[in-house]
């Protein structure tokens, strides 16, 4: 309760009413309320001493009742606000309220209090005193104190917050203005897309590269303004955003993607697609960053295309080449086509080269590439090797003819005249051809073998063509390792003569034996001369073979002379070993070799072709020879293509009648003619006549009406081997029909 009005009502009643019993109980009870009142209460007089102090009052200045009364109102409160105030109470005869003061209190500390003066007067309306309440206020004060600390502090918290919010405010404001001005100026489209992928924003250079801007764009799905194909296919590859919104994962394009612009413009791309998620983890969209490739792959292609081209005709080079081959080989394996391989070489393209100019050359070989193109058809390759040398890889072809006319077609085209820079040129080609999978070979064999086969075709005289002949090759591949095979024979003694005996039908004479060759083979047993002989005919290998049977002749010339049988004994010696040069010396050595064995029980059989070139050389060659006591006998007669001319100059001793004329002289009266023919010019020439192939009794009988006495064959022993021939020859006796036909003819 505020007890100040009440107070000062009693106050102002007067002095008078303190006299009654009545005030005096009034006096006490105004007393206990003074005491009892929280706030301090003291009057002062007129001269500004202290009359009356309130318990209160004492307790906050700690001053007793005693030593404050009747004190001069600054000797302990030292206030001289409430002096001042006092004065001007007592000038004006107004009020003071509410006015804050600072009193000391003894230990001289300062209370900050609130302080309401008012006069106390008398009846007669003077001024006698004042009387003062005063309020503690240092509770309020300090509360006030930590309160303005407390804003002070809250507004410095203010503006640093607001000072941090400004900074942020601004962070972000450059972090906008970076990325807007990046996305600007970088290189790359950049498209983000929301959650549906509907556009939100568009780049400057997507802009450019899709042809559309970003209000246009903005709202559309992605896929109406990102139209996408595979540059290969042409198809259209399917939206990458879709998939990143499917699955919040990265995606990257695929090579050969190739964006179309709005108004058709095409650009070779490489993209990535990617989400972005909200700080919480949600998916809020997709952004796409692309860049156009064109250029890059323009320059990868041209990069490309000059390491597999010929810069100079544009065909495909090498590399192109045995890339396409690969293929060209599997294709014609699943499709059962037969692939042609050709090489062209140009005839005499060198002189056009050095007469006109390097220039002119270089457009000639273009000129070619181009009739070259425009002869083959769409699948196949023409490809330029380098110099004038040019390939065709002709797939489908479906047997030789047809090829045939390809080449015949090419001959043509490339036959007819160039005008180059007002010149006309002419030049043929020569093409050698080879059929895969006729040929069975690898990409560099079938080109090895068209080489050959084009190499073959310059020879025969240019500007024609030749096929690879695979059996010819096959042949050679195979006899190379025949080679190989015989000279292993040779050195392990794997060759064994066998001897076929020569009579005199009419007198029932051995008159001697031939030497005739065998292979005893490990794994195929004997092997006949002829199935072997051939392959090795053109080779050293012939020679050392002459050589061997030359030095077993005369070994087994040497055995039957002791045991008393002189029988000349002929061998075969090829025509290479003949022609070597070598030959007369092997056989001075063969004859060194047996000095016991007369060289007239040699006898060398030639083929009677064996001196159609140098005719001379070997009639010289027979004479050096038969000096050293070797006679001769012409092999096959009859087969060959000698003239009575030739025979004159071949100075053998003997001719032998090519058997197979006397197969048949029985029946055909054709071989019969042959055969008395030789008969009689043996006579003439005065040359010994052996008939050979003679198998029955009917043979012998004939030939010896014709004048043939000699002769051998089966019908007189097949060849056996050396073993034999003694237990034969002792067996042997004559066919008495044969000499009963000497008898019948001399009777
Ligand atoms: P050639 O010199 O004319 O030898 C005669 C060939 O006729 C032998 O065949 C012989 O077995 C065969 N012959 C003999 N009588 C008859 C017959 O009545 N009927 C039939 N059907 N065939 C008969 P062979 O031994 O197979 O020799 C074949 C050829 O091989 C020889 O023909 C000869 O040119 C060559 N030759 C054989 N041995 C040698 C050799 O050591 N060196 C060389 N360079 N060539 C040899
Ligand atoms: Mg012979
Ligand atoms: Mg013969």
């Amino acid at each position: 309760m505020d007890l100040q009005p009440l107070i000062l009502l009693h106050l102002e009643m007067g002095s008078a009413m303190f006299e009654t019993n009545a005030h005096i109980k009034e006096q006490v009870f105004l007393k206990q309320i003074l005491e009892n009142s929280p706030d301090g209460i003291f009057t002062i007089d007129f001269e500004l001493h202290i009359r009356y102090v309130n318990s209160a009052f004492c307790r906050l200045v700690n001053y007793t009742e005693q030593e404050l009364t009747g004190s001069f109102i600054t000797e302990h409160l030292g206030d001289m606000d409430i002096l001042n105030a006092c004065m001007k109470l007592i000038e004006e005869t107004g009020e003071c309220n509410d006015q804050e003061t600072i009193f000391k209190r003894r230990d001289g500390s300062m209370v900050h209090v609130s302080k309401n003066v008012r006069t106390i007067k008398d009846d007669a309306e003077n001024v006698t005193g004042m009387l003062i309440t005063v309020r503690d206020m240092s509770k309020l004060h300090q509360l006030n104190k930590a309160l303005e600390i407390a804003k002070q502090q809250l507004k410095q918290h203010a503006d640093e917050l607001e000072k941090s919010l400004t900074e942020r405010e601004q962070a972000l404001y450059l972090a906008k203005e970076l990325a807007e001005v990046t996305l600007a100026s970088i290189g790359d489209g950049v498209i983000t897309t929301d959650v549906l992928g509907r556009v939100t924003f568009l780049n400057p250079i997507a802009t450019n590269l899709t042809g559309w801007t970003l209000d246009e764009a903005q709202d559309k799905p992605l896929s109406e303004i990102f139209n996408i194909i595979n540059e290969v296919s042409r198809h259209k590859i399917k939206n990458p955003v879709s998939s990143v919104l499917r699955d919040g994962k990265t995606v990257t394009l695929a090579n050969h993607t190739v964006l179309i612009s709005r108004q058709g413009t095409e650009y070779n791309i490489e993209d990535s697609a990617a989400p972005i998620f909200k700080a919480d983890g949600t998916l809020m969209g997709c952004v796409l960053v692309f860049h156009d490739v064109t250029e890059k792959h323009r320059l990868l292609n041209a990069t490309r295309w000059q390491a597999t081209h010929d810069t100079l005709t544009n065909l495909p080079n090498r590399v192109l080449l045995s890339d396409r081959f690969n293929h060209a080989t599997a294709r014609s394996q699943r499709q059962q086509n037969l692939l042609a391989v050709c090489i062209i070489d140009l005839d005499e393209f060198k002189p056009v080269n050095d007469r006109y100019g390097h220039d002119i050359g270089d457009v000639l070989l273009i000129e070619v590439a181009k009739r070259l193109t425009a002869i083959v058809r769409g699948d196949d390759t023409v490809a330029r090797l380098g110099g004038d040398e040019f390939v065709l890889l002709l797939s489908d072809v479906n047997d030789v003819d047809e090829l045939e006319l390809i080449m015949d077609r090419v001959l043509v085209s490339l036959s007819m005249p160039y005008f180059i820079h007002n010149k006309r040129i002419t030049l043929s080609a020569s093409i050698g051809a080879t059929l895969y999978p006729l040929d069975q070979s690898d990409t560099d064999t079938l080109l090895r073998h068209a080489d050959q086969a084009m190499y073959q075709a310059k020879q025969r005289g240019r500007n024609q063509y030749n096929l690879f002949d695979i059996v010819l090759d096959r042949q050679v591949t195979s006899s190379h390792q025949t080679l190989k095979q015989i000279k292993k024979a040779l050195e392990s003694n794997a060759f064994v003569l066998y001897y076929q005996p020569k009579v005199n039908m009419r007198t029932g004479v051995i008159v001697g034996m031939e030497a005739l060759l065998r292979w005893q083979h490990p794994t195929q047993g004997l092997i006949l001369p002829l199935d072997f002989l051939p392959q090795v005919e053109q080779t050293n290998l012939i020679i050392d073979l002459g050589v061997w049977v030359m030095d077993q002749t005369m070994q087994q010339i040497s055995v039957w002379l002791k045991a008393g049988k002189s029988w000349v004994v002929s061998i075969n010696i090829a025509a290479l070993h003949f022609h070597s040069g070598d030959f007369l010396q092997h056989l001075k050595d063969a004859l060194a070799r047996y000095p016991d064995v007369p060289a007239h029980l040699l006898e060398i059989e030639i083929l009677e072709s064996v001196a159609l070139n140098d005719i001379n050389q070997i009639n010289q060659l027979i004479r050096d020879c038969q000096a050293l006591g070797v006679s001769f006998s012409l092999d096959d007669f009859g087969t060959g293509y000698s003239s009575l001319s030739y025979l004159k100059q071949l100075p053998a001793e003997t001719i032998k009648i090519d058997q197979a004329f006397v197969r048949d002289i029985l029946d055909d009266r054709d071989d019969l003619t042959v055969v008395e023919a030789v008969i009689n010019i043996g006579k003439v020439f005065n040359r010994k006549i052996i008939a050979e192939g003679v198998e029955t009794t009917g043979h012998g009988v004939l030939l010896l009406r014709l004048g043939c006495d000699l002769a051998q064959g089966f019908g007189i022993a097949r060849p056996m081997p050396a073993i034999q021939v003694l237990n034969w020859a002792n067996a042997y006796v004559a066919d008495p029909a044969w000499t009963k036909c000497v008898d019948a003819d001399r009777n």
